[in-house]
């Protein structure tokens, strides 16, 4: 058996290689510069042509490109009117950001346990969370797999509940063939150099309703309206706008529509790349015992985040943090997601308790994400492959 690096043996490789990142071209350089020169670096035409883009990709009949992901879903919330006394459901197995924009509008954000085999939230949990409070959903397609929209979108309709896709995972997702960002009442989506494609920072929120539109135009802008139509009170001069409402400056910058638009015409690419690295990681691993491969949702074709590798401690005798950190001294970085987000300080302080979703917290216990971007070479995710070989074989029952 081959002596581990962690142990003083060789690494598979001597370069690092990390779980994530960007990739940047000449081609998105070059936008980019171009809208710096232009007359506008914010509230420009790049912005414009970036909401069109989202429509096509997405089939909304509306895009909003805001500054982040988080700002995304804060502005869902608002638009969905949640406020104090109101509860939402969502998942445990996300980043934080899921629930914390249930709190941001004073609401209470409700854990609903996952999927033992998809890790995607579970319908049933959802059902049994409900109570006279609940007001809405807010489902992830976790490491961008579609989530059940008929059953969750029947559940809303009947409990006449707002249904809102924490989509950060899943930009160019579908199911059905329908694509994520028209299925939902809102879908937001994160442009994180992590994810998919990236503007540096930023996020959107897509909608195919009028009403949903124009408050998210609201909620990201100040609460501010250029638009003489939906002025309440006669306009005084030309330089009158109207703040209607308590908003927040969220707005995207041209500079970074502009690479966006340039990165959305790679998704496809991407997207293809990244379920190739996905097909040989599952025929590498699903003929491991000691490794359980996340199961594949058939009526999603999913534009891949994250590769979750989840150790079955039947067959193996370490620890997760020993594979963890048996991987990194191979050079292969990993990183979780995500501890259950109610296990946080935050969270427990209001009264979540450890042990509220048995389902997520035992694939936590388990689970780690492997390196996978389009950016990577055959070789790097043979290397990847080798060392969990390396490492199962050294801890192997
Ligand atoms: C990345 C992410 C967010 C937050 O997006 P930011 O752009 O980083 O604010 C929200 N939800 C999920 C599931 C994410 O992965």
């Amino acid at each position: 058996m081959e002596k581990l690096a962690i142990h003083g043996g060789n690494p598979v490789r001597e370069k690092k290689i990390f779980y994530g990142r960007q990739w940047i071209g000449d081609d998105d350089v070059a936008l980019v510069t171009s809208a710096l020169k232009g007359d506008l670096i914010t509230c420009g035409p790049y912005v414009d042509e970036l909401a069109k883009e989202l429509c096509r990709v997405t089939g909304a009949k509306y895009a909003v490109p805001v500054a982040n992901g988080t700002a995304a879903l804060h502005c869902a919330a608002i638009a969905a009117g949640f406020s104090e006394g109101d509860e939402v459901i969502t998942t445990p197995l996300t980043f934080a950001a899921s629930a914390n924009c249930v709190r941001y509008v004073g609401a209470m954000p409700v854990f609903a346990d996952v999927d033992p085999e998809t890790y995607n939230i579970d319908p049933d949990s959802i059902e049994k969370c409900i109570t006279e409070r609940t007001k809405g959903v807010i489902a992830v397609d976790y490491t961008g797999q579609a989530v059940d929209h008929d059953r969750i979108r029947a559940i809303c309709e009947k409990h006449n509940l707002t249904f809102i896709i924490d989509g950060a995972h899943a930009i160019g997702t579908k199911y059905k063939g329908q694509p994520e960002g028209s299925l939902a009442d809102m879908t937001c989506f994160s442009f994180h150099p992590v994810k998919t494609i990236t503007s540096g920072e930023g996020g959107a929120i897509t909608t195919n309703d009028p009403e949903l539109y124009r408050k998210l135009i609201l909620a990201s802008q100040h609460g501010i309206t250029h638009n003489p139509a939906e002025y309440v009170e006669e306009p005084e001069g030309p330089w009158v706008y109207e703040m209607q409402e308590l908003g927040f400056n969220y707005r995207m910058t041209d500079f970074q529509s502009a690479l966006l638009i340039s990165q959305l015409k790679k998704l496809e690419e991407f997207s293809d790349r990244r379920q190739e690295i996905v097909d040989k990681y599952n025929r590498a691993f699903s003929v491991m015992p000691e490794i359980i491969v996340q199961k594949e949702i058939p009526e999603s074709k999913t534009t891949r985040h994250l590769y979750i590798l989840q150790l079955n401690f039947d067959k193996l005798s370490c620890t997760r943090r020993e594979f963890f950190d048996a991987m990194a001294a191979e050079n292969v970085q990993c990183q979780v997601h995500y501890m259950p987000v109610y296990w946080f300080p935050y969270y427990q302080k209001l009264g979540f308790k450890k042990g509220l979703c048995p389902n997520a917290e035992k694939i936590y216990k388990g689970i780690m994400s492997i390196p996978l971007y389009p950016m990577m070479t055959d070789e790097d995710v043979e290397d990847v492959i080798k060392a969990v070989r390396k490492i199962v074989a050294a801890y192997r029952k």
